[in-house]
């Protein structure tokens, strides 16, 4: 698959976490008040009430008390830490906030700076906090996912009862709706047709612009593979030759594909 040495693009959705029951935009599974009233993580309920996304955050760390496994993720890091060993442009974005994807590199002794540990780029943001007045971040850490009281470089407080204080100090290290994605995000979209190919996994590319990704990796004869229940609809038109499904349980699927890159090492 990444064989030309042109490089591979991998995009990665809701559906690797959903396994580990975190819930996903278009399939529900563990709800909360935020998004069930509509747009969630907007720049309006940051403005508005920060406090619920801070606990809607919070709430998807937390996982309602039960410690979350990466469950699909510890193939999906196999796999990546063997597409590493072929050499070529290997470039992982994520739509996903969770970072249960690190935690399976760590569990699989790929700490951060590791050769077979690439880069993941969190096209939405991550479960984090940021300093709004001097940029440090961090994790949302601890059994609670609480943020810090205080910026821990700056010393800047926050009440996040408060929205006058809120907005003057630390906030969640998230694109939020109506925000603009990273500035990285356009080398990205510039680089797609000239990659090899496109694995897309657990992304239902419904979110613009990451979704007409594998599109333009395709448009320039590049080969897309999706692990995923479903097939998102935006490939439906390439199936066949130019777009490989795996359906079915999503680890399954990576594990596979895994063994099957395995075995051109
Ligand atoms: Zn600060």
């Amino acid at each position: 698959m990444a064989a030309s040495g042109t490089g591979l693009l991998v995009i990665i959705g809701a559906g690797l976490s959903a396994p580990s029951g975190v819930a996903t935009f278009r399939r529900g599974g563990r709800t909360t008040p935020l998004w069930q009233r509509g747009p969630a993580l907007s720049v309006t309920d940051w403005k508005e009430r920060p406090h619920e996304v801070w606990d809607f955050l919070e709430g998807r760390i937390a996982g309602g008390g039960v410690r979350v496994q990466p469950l699909a993720h510890r193939p999906m890091a196999r796999l990546l830490a063997r597409l590493c060993t072929l050499g070529g442009k290997l470039t992982v974005i994520t739509q996903n906030l969770d970072l249960l994807l690190e935690q399976a590199f760590d569990e699989a002794g790929l700490p951060l700076g590791h050769p077979q540990r690439p880069k993941l780029r969190h096209v939405h943001g991550r479960l984090g906090w940021r300093c709004s007045h001097c940029g440090a971040c961090g994790d949302l850490g601890g059994s609670s996912g609480a943020p810090p009281t205080r910026c821990q470089a700056c010393g800047r407080g926050q009440d996040r009862r408060n929205a006058a204080r809120v907005h003057s100090g630390i906030r969640p290290d998230v694109v939020l709706f109506g925000e603009q994605l990273p500035g990285w995000f356009g080398e990205i979209w510039d680089a797609a047709p000239t990659h090899a190919a496109c694995l897309v996994a657990g992304s239902s590319l419904e979110v613009t612009p990451v979704g007409s990704l594998p599109g333009l990796v395709s448009a320039s004869g590049g080969a897309v593979v999706v692990c995923d229940e479903v097939l998102p609809g935006a490939l439906q038109n390439l199936a066949g030759e130019r777009c490989r499904w795996l359906g079915g349980d999503i680890a399954a699927s990576l594990e596979s594909l895994q063994a099957a890159v395995a075995g051109t090492i």
